[in-house]
């Protein structure tokens, strides 16, 4: 099937630290009509070319027409030079959103939630579309460093506006004086699920492929129903 491109102005590209870049745009207003997305979903951006990178959107639907993406800028190829350089007023062009990562009416009242860097991008419009439900939100986020974490605030908010949800950072090469959990998000967020009923529970990931594959392998170890781990692969 053909892909549908929409055109949107760029309103900004701010570095968060060294690693990461959150982008803002606005829609053409033509586009508007045609861009409708579930929390989750992602778009391809077209470079040049005619080559494409694909980007989880980062924002919440109810934000539209303006929407953001935030991306790690340290793989350096051609789609992190070609967004690290955009200015506001430059136009760039997109597929309408795609994927089928999403939150799923699954029954489950305890949902544990992993990204790994910016993983995160996918993960964050899905918290934010369900932190007044009253639900248990466990969110695992995974980094190398203490300096990639360009921001606690909008978690710490998540926490205020539900009881129920509750975050762990974990660093895989913290530096001395990190008081946090270290290593990688696989085996915490193993053992917390471990704690909780398994047909009351979903697990979703988001990020590196190792990540994922290391918790399905760990939670079919223990009979967690594999059709409850929703994921998607950045790479
Ligand atoms: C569905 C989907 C959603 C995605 N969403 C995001 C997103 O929200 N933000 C984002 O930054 N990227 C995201 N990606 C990854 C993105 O599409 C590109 O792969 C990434 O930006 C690198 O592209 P590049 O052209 O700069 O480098 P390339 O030359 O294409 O890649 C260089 C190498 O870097 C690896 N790589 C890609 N991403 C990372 C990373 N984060 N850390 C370490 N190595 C990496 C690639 O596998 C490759 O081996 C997503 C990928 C998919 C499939």
């Amino acid at each position: 099937m053909a892909i549908k491109f929409v055109q949107s102005e760029v309103l900004e590209n701010k570095p968060l630290n060294y690693k990461f870049h959150l982008l803002r745009f606005k829609l053409k207003h033509k586009d508007e009509k045609s861009f409708s997305f579930k929390a989750g979903q992602f778009i391809l951006v077209a470079l040049e070319n005619s080559l494409f990178r694909a980007y989880s959107i980062a924002s919440s639907p109810k934000q539209l027409p303006f929407w953001e993406i935030l991306i790690d800028i340290t793989p350096n190829g051609p789609g992190c030079k070609y967004l690290k350089n955009l200015k506001p007023g430059d136009e760039i062009q997109t597929s309408t959103p795609k994927g089928i990562f999403a939150l799923e009416e699954d029954g489950a009242s305890n949902l544990v939630m992993g990204a790994t860097g910016c993983g995160l991008a996918s993960i964050k419009p899905i918290v934010e579309s369900i932190l007044e439900q009253g639900k248990n939100i466990h969110f695992f986020w995974g980094l190398r460093h203490e300096g990639d974490v360009f921001d606690r605030a909008f978690l710490e908010t998540w926490k205020k506006i539900s009881p129920g949800f509750q975050y762990e950072i974990i660093l895989s090469k913290p530096e001395n004086g990190w008081v946090g959990k270290t290593g990688h998000i696989n085996s915490h967020m193993v053992e917390h699920i471990k704690s909780l009923p398994p047909e009351l529970t979903s697990v979703y990931l988001c990020g590196n492929n190792e990540m994922i594959a290391e918790v399905k392998l760990k939670l079919s170890e223990i009979n967690f129903p594999q059709e409850r781990i929703y994921f998607e692969r950045h790479y």
